[in-house]
C-alpha cells in the first residue's frame, strides 16, 4: 500500500524560525548518522522515517559519510524517499554535509572548494535529488581559507544545488568570520550545526552569543549524549543499545560512575517533573530561543514518541534550572 502520512502530522510538532531567515524548521529533527547504513535493518529505518514524518518531523539530516559504508545512509534514504516520500519532497526539508574523510587522495577530505562540490554531486546521485536544502561545511578545515569554503556553498547555492548553507563544529570565532565572507558573496549563513547536549555546553561559550548576535539559526547535534541522556544505561548497557551495538562512537568506558550517578539524579528530577529523562534533555535546550532545532537520533520508532512528547511540557521554573545546574557541576 503507498504511504499516506497522518493528517494531523503537522499538529504534532511545534516549528521555530531559524535566525533570521524566513525558513522554519521542526523544533524535533531527525538525523540518519546511525541506523541506515547497509549494516541496518531498512524495514526498520523506512519505519522510522514514516513515524518521524507522522510526528511532524518534516526536517532529515545526512551526510556523504553517514553509514556505515560511507554514502550507504544517502543510498538507503534515497531507496526509501522514492518509495514514499517523493509526492511529499516539497514538505521535507533534507540536507547533507562534506568535510570528513570521504574517498581517498587530497580531493576527499576537509574545505577545498574541488571536494565541496564533487562530494555534493554525488550526495544528489546517491539520494535521487536535484537539490539539498540545507548544504553543510562538516567541520572546520585550518589549512584551506575560509574564503574557498564559503565561497563553495555560495557557489552550490548559485548552481541550485542547495537551498541554503550552514556550517558545523565551527568555533565562535569563525563562525563570525564565515558569516562575514558569505555575506559578501551574498548568501546568507542560515545555520550552525553544533553539539550541545547537558553533558556538553561548550556552545554556552561564545557560540551562542555569536549565533543570536547575526541571527544565525542552529540545530544542536547528539542532544541526548548518544542515548546517555536516557534511563537506558541506569542499570548496566543494553544489549540492543548503541553502546553495545556500536562501540565506534559510544564506547562502554564512557558510561564512568560518577557520569551514570549525574545522569541518576537528572533521570529522578526528570520523573519528578512527570516526564523521561530524554524529553527533559530534549526541553532543557529548545528552552534557549537561539536554539532552532534539536537533532535526535533513533533506533526504534517508538523513540520518536517519547522524544516528541518533550514538547508538551517544555518549560522549567527557575528553582528547576537552578537544581539542574547544581547537578550538572557535580
Ligand atoms: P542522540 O544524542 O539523540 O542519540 C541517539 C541515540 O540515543 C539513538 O540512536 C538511540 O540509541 C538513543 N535514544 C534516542 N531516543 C531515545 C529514547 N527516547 N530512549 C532511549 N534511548 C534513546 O543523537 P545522535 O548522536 O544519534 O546524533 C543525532 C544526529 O545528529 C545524527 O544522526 C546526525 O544527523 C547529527 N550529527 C552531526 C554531527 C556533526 O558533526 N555535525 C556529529 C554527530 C551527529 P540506541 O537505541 O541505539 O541505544
Amino acid at each position: 500500500l503507498p504511504y499516506q502520512p497522518a493528517a494531523d502530522r503537522y499538529e504534532q510538532m511545534q516549528y521555530r524560525y531559524c535566525g533570521k531567515s524566513g525558513l522554519q524548521l521542526p523544533e524535533i529533527s531527525l538525523g540518519l548518522w546511525h541506523n541506515f547504513g547497509h549494516n541496518a535493518d531498512l524495514t526498520l529505518g523506512r519505519k522510522i522515517l514514516r513515524r518521524a514524518f507522522d510526528l511532524g518531523i518534516c526536517h532529515f539530516d545526512l551526510a556523504n559519510n553517514y553509514g556505515p559504508p560511507f554514502g550507504s545512509a544517502e543510498e538507503n534514504f534515497g531507496r526509501i524517499l522514492k518509495k514514499d516520500f517523493l509526492p511529499y519532497r516539497d514538505e521535507l526539508l533534507i540536507s547533507s554535509k562534506a568535510g570528513w574523510d570521504m574517498w581517498p587522495g587530497p580531493y576527499g577530505n576537509f574545505g577545498s572548494r574541488k571536494y565541496l562540490i564533487a562530494s555534493c554531486d554525488q550526495s544528489l546521485k546517491r539520494m535521487g535529488l536535484d537539490y539539498v536544502d540545507i548544504f553543510y561545511h562538516h567541520r572546520p578545515d585550518p589549512n584551506t581559507p575560509l574564503e574557498e569554503t564559503m565561497g563553495a556553498l555560495d557557489q552550490l547555492v548559485r548552481q541550485g544545488k542547495a537551498l541554503y548553507v550552514g556550517i558545523s563544529q565551527y568555533s565562535a570565532e569563525d563562525t563570525a568570520k564565515a558569516y562575514d565572507i558569505l555575506k559578501s558573496l551574498g548568501t546568507p549563513l542560515l545555520i550552525h550545526q553544533p553539539r550541545y547536549s547537558m553533558l556538553d555546553r561548550w556552545v554556552e561559550n561564545g557560540l551562542l552569543d555569536v549565533l543570536g548576535q547575526k541571527g544565525i539559526g542552529s540545530i544542536a547535534f547528539s542532544p541526548l549524549e548518544q542515548g546517555m541522556l536516557t534511563d537506558k544505561y541506569l542499570k548496566g548497557i543494553p544489549a540492543d543499545s548503541r553502546a553495545a551495538k556500536d562501540g565506534r562512537y559510544l564506547k562502554p568506558e564512557s558510561l564512568a560512575p560518577e557520569k551514570l550517578q549525574i545522569i541518576g539524579k537528572l533521570n529522578e528530577l526528570a520523573l519528578k517533573r512527570g516526564q523521561s529523562l530524554a524529553q527533559m534533555a530534549i526541553a532543557w535546550l529548545l528552552k534557549d530561543p537561539r536554539i532552532t532545532s534539536v537533532l535526535i537520533g533513533v533506533s526504534k520508532p517508538e523513540q520518536l514518541d517519547d522524544n516528541v512528547a518533550s514538547v508538551h511540557n517544555s518549560t522549567f521554573s527557575s528553582e528547576e534550572i537552578n537544581q539542574i545546574k547544581t547537578i550538572l557541576k557535580a
